[in-house]
């Protein structure tokens, strides 16, 4: 195993927002990158990530980035956790295998508990098992099916609790009726969807993958468009459900929802494009408030605690939290995603701070 810690010019990277420990492997099993970004309220926990990078930069950016989001995701959800993540730079769909798993769960390893994996977009239940073999610092592989595995239905569940708070916000008491643009059916989408259509929602989906929009009009009779046309639809609510970066310079300007809320981390492009959402009164649920049912089913899940009405119960956080940032955005006429980072900093943030080592 080749872990390194990657070299001081990190610190003038522009994600790089004081990251702790920031650690990467390149080996001929294993290229990857673990993101420690802080620690202050507990171990640095986060999904560990399989994407085709087309650069390492590109890699470390999304690392960086995504870590950022699990430290105020967790301060966020009321739990006892850091904020770390990790990326694996190969194709899931052709580069997967057990040597690589078992490479990674080595790598995790290396850290001593510092950071704790768990599964994200790329990964399966089954490959934090293989990691499980090589290290105890990895959740959400649990054999007992009915309680443990894969957090994308409670993620989806906060999700749909979420638009249903935002949805009320805007005056409007049930779902039903309401058009819902999905970006994205897979593992939070499909589950969101559902719960959607059970609701009286009027849903449509696009994916890029042609059999996941399939299972979705077959198995839940929802419409779909192409994924260059969802961002633009006439909708009450755009979610985007799929990769990073859904609300950007491009596509900014065209959405006509006026709200969205979804389940995809890092949905805002850049500080800029949530501004124009303020001006151009659409109402934004910022994503790691509103998607933090998954890692609450993580942090139960390493705790050995399998009792679903405590995690109903502290699911409630993501509806307190999002009416309390809605009122205070409304109430200042500040940006949503700002008010957001704010009362999140107030919660990991330690007064003396800790000294970066990255
Ligand atoms: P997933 O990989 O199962 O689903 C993502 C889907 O988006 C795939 O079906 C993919 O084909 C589709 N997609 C990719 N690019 C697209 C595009 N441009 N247009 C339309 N569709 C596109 O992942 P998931 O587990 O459902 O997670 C979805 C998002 O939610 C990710 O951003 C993830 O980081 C975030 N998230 C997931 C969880 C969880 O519990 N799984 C928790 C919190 C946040």
């Amino acid at each position: 195993m080749l872990a390194q810690t990657l070299d001081p010019t990190l610190r003038s990277h522009p994600d790089y927002d004081q990251h702790e420990q920031v650690v990467m492997c390149d080996s001929a099993d294993l290229q990857a990158i673990i993101a420690v970004h802080n620690a202050n309220l507990g171990p640095a926990t986060g999904g560990c990530r399989i994407y085709p990078y087309v650069s390492g930069d590109q890699a470390l950016s999304d690392v960086l980035r995504l870590s950022r989001g699990m430290t105020y995701k967790s301060a966020m959800a009321d739990l006892p956790l850091g904020g770390g993540k990790s990326v694996i730079i190969a194709n899931p769909a052709t580069d997967k295998s057990p040597k690589l798993m078992l490479a990674m769960g080595d790598f995790i390893e290396s850290l001593q508990g510092r950071y704790v994996a768990a599964e994200d977009s790329g990964t399966t239940v089954a490959d934090i098992g293989l990691m499980a073999q090589r290290t105890r610092h990895v959740s959400g592989c649990a054999k007992n099916e009915a309680f443990g595995g894969d957090p994308s239905p409670v993620t989806a569940r906060g999700v749909f609790d979420g638009i249903r708070v935002a949805v009320s916000f805007r005056g409007q008491s049930d779902l039903k009726g309401i058009r819902v643009a999905l970006q994205g059916a897979g593992n939070v989408g499909f589950h969101l969807a559902r719960m959607l259509v059970a609701a009286g929602a009027r849903v449509i989906v696009a994916d890029t993958g042609r059999d996941r929009v399939q299972r979705a009009v077959d198995q839940l009779g929802v419409s779909s468009c192409s994924p260059d046309e969802i961002f633009s639809l006439d909708v009450d609510v755009f979610a985007p459900c799929a990769m990073g970066g859904a609300v950007n310079a491009r596509t900014v300007g065209a959405i006509r929802a006026g709200i969205i809320a979804g389940a995809a981390n890092n949905q805002l492009e850049s500080d800029l494009v949530g501004d124009i959402l303020l001006q151009r009164g659409i109402l934004y649920a910022p994503d790691y408030v509103i998607n933090a049912g998954g890692i609450i089913d993580i942090y139960y899940q390493t705790q050995g605690i399998r009792d679903h009405a405590r995690i109903d119960g502290h699911l409630q956080v993501i509806t307190r939290n999002l009416e309390l940032i809605f009122a205070e955005s409304q109430r200042q006429g500040r940006p949503t995603h700002v008010i957001a980072d704010e009362l999140a900093r107030a919660r990991f943030q330690k007064p003396t701070g800790k000294i970066a080592t990255a």
